[in-house]
């Protein structure tokens, strides 16, 4: 037997290196996999001989809390209101997925009817709202969530990462509990870039593009994962938790550049019966996302079973100058708000002359970075004034608008690349 100078697993005698976690008694140690095996044969004891372990009493519970707690589509469009503004068609999609698989998970899914998964893709511009949906959901139901770029993964033995960290991501999200991972959402940005080569001018190389979404697959259609709780390329001698994705939400999103011309394409090819011509008459031009069909994800380079795997399709439109006005002001935790609890922690009441905020949404627009551009702005105009503030001893700060245009013309010509 191993003693404690040893450091190795009094029971298996695995050494400290080889396992996560080693915990030292008075004279023996014992590490994570031995706890967990002796604990499930301590329940397992327990439970053939009539007493309810305290882990399975638990879990109960949190079922039947689910079930009763899950907020209707419609609490769950309100709650996303409050922190994204527009994108109805987004929101409206979003709450009916996610109220459906929260019911699915209490539901019995043993009977004859079986209620499938229904991930999601959302397709819109950078910076439109895709992530802070995905965020705001999982603040919502306070559920483990990860958020995974789909760049960064390639094809099993290429350099880069494997597909099954993203659930190394949601594990850590989850503190290492497997089973409240088991219900969390990942977010998977970027879908678009894994899309395959040759149908996507704008992919180089393809080891991060069909092998991926091959990978892929196997998570969004749920199945036992073996994940490396500490990310990183798998190797024989890891240990591995099992995750099963069977009830993890996948929301998938993605720029999709070039998608436009696939739908205009599409529809201005498509039969030319009277019902399609008098469809083609009132098409809106300029939103052509909104028509997205799962056909057009084929043409951009996403295989048959990856489009099969994400039912729920929705799009999120560019954001015009008033959402972007709106965004500044209106939200939760809107950017101007922010900077207000900023300055009144030092005591400082902030305060914007009228015209600031038209003046900031106009250079947005200008330079072309959407929301995301409002954010940068503001650091620029505000940088100066956060500087000061903390050893000065002024009560107020008031922008006007000629300080504000005196410190947006000190923003770099590059931020202005579109
Ligand atoms: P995407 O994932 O579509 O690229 P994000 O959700 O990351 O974009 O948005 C970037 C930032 O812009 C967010 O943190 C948020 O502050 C702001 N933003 C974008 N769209 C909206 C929106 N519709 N409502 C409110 N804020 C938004």
């Amino acid at each position: 037997m191993a003693n404690k100078k040893s450091k190795a697993c009094s029971f298996c005698g695995y050494d400290e290196n080889e396992v996560k976690m080693l915990v030292g008694g008075l004279n023996a140690c014992i590490c994570d996999r031995c706890i967990d095996q002796i604990h499930s044969l301590v329940e397992e004891s327990m439970i053939a001989a009539g007493i309810e372990p305290e882990r399975k009493k638990k879990k109960k519970k949190t079922v039947v809390a689910e079930k009763n707690n899950i907020p209707s589509p419609e609490k769950i469009k309100e709650f996303l209101d409050e922190y994204v503004i527009g994108q109805d068609a987004a929101k409206k999609y979003l709450s009916v997925a996610v109220y459906n698989h929260y019911k699915r998970i209490g539901y019995d899914n043993t009977g004859d009817v079986e209620l499938e998964k229904s991930n999601i893709l959302m397709i819109g511009d950078t910076g439109t709202g895709k992530t802070l949906l995905a965020r705001s959901i999982a603040k919502l139901l306070d559920v483990p969530f990860a958020i995974v770029d789909a760049t960064v993964f390639t094809e099993a033995g290429y350099v880069g990462e494997d597909v099954e960290s993203i659930l190394s991501r949601l594990l850590q999200a989850a503190d290492y509990n497997v089973e409240e991972a088991e219900r969390g959402i990942v977010f998977i940005d970027e879908i678009d870039k894994i899309a395959r080569k040759g149908d996507n001018p704008s992919i180089t190389r393809d080891v991060s593009g069909e092998g991926v979404q091959q990978g892929l697959l196997k998570l969004l259609e749920g199945s036992q994962v073996n994940v490396p709780p500490k990310g990183g390329r798998k190797h024989p001698e890891q240990q591995y938790s099992v995750v099963d994705t069977k009830n993890i939400l996948f929301i998938c999103g993605g720029a999709f550049n070039g998608m436009e011309s696939i739908i205009s394409r599409r529809i201005n090819t498509q039969k030319l019966g009277y019902k399609a011509l008098q469809d083609k008459n009132s098409i809106d031009k300029e939103n052509i996302l909104q028509y997205i069909a799962p056909s057009d994800l084929k043409s951009f380079g996403l295989i048959p079973e990856i489009i099969g795997r994400l039912p729920v399709l929705t799009y999120l439109l560019p954001l015009d100058r008033d959402a972007l006005l709106k965004i500044l002001t209106q939200p939760k935790n809107a950017i101007i708000k922010q900077y207000i609890r900023l300055f009144e922690i030092d005591g400082v009441t902030l305060e914007f002359e009228d015209g600031v905020m038209d003046y900031i949404v106009d250079k947005a627009m200008e330079f072309k970075l959407g929301a995301r551009g409002l954010r940068s702005i503001f650091e620029t105009l505000m940088v100066d004034a956060m500087f000061k503030a903390p050893s000065e001893n002024k009560k107020t700060f008031s922008v006007t608008l000629q300080y504000a245009k005196e410190q947006i013309e000190k923003i770099p010509k590059r931020l202005s690349v579109a």
